[in-house]
């Protein structure tokens, strides 16, 4: 299932604009909603991070 690619502001601190972004869904905050959206090299780094955590929590012995 992909998602589509919109050019947009990037949400994920790289501050950049005008590119390439994905919606990942709303942020809430205080009662209110935004969407979330991020570019490439930003969404690298956030499911690698992901990863990271998913391998944290799966059982050490199988
Ligand atoms: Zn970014």
């Amino acid at each position: 299932m992909e998602r589509p690619w919109i050019t947009g502001d990037c949400w994920l601190g790289c501050e950049r604009t005008e590119v390439l972004v994905i919606w990942l869904g709303p942020v809430q905050w205080d009662g209110q909603h935004a969407p979330f959206y991020a570019c490439e090299p930003c969404l690298d780094r956030l499911k690698a991070q992901a990863l990271a955590y998913f391998m944290e929590q799966r059982p050490a012995s199988a």
